[in-house]
């Protein structure tokens, strides 16, 4: 399951933020994942709950996951949208496949909350 090694990934970089200052814990964790990136919020979220349990520093941390929508520019018309299909899109507009990805592929911490 590859969202066990994000969540081995997670710990590492929370250990470091913990370290960095001086915190004794870490409670709230909020994620960005994009539609894109390949992780599953339930899977991830399942496997850092299991891997805390081995990490005293992150026995309260719970993390909160933000799903970033799959958004591009048409290339053609200029126009951006949100979309649903990640293999295929095509501007809803001029049905161009000339497309920028604006965001979905984001995999990242974007706050923590620890306590000192
Ligand atoms: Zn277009």
């Amino acid at each position: 399951m590859h969202e066990v090694s994000v969540a081995l990934g997670m710990v590492d970089e929370l250990r470091k933020i913990a370290e960095k200052n001086s915190a004794s814990k870490i409670l709230n964790v909020k994620l960005k994942i994009g539609r894109m990136s390949g992780i599953v919020s339930d899977s991830l979220k399942f496997a850092f709950d299991a891997v805390k349990l081995e990490h005293p520093f992150l026995s309260s941390a719970e993390i909160v996951i933000e799903e970033v929508p799959l958004a591009y520019r048409c290339n053609e018309c200029n126009r951006s949208f949100d979309t649903d299909n990640m293999y295929f899109p095509s501007c809803p507009d001029c049905d161009s496949y000339n497309l920028t990805l604006l965001s979905g592929e984001e995999q990242h911490i974007e706050n923590v909350e620890i306590e000192v």
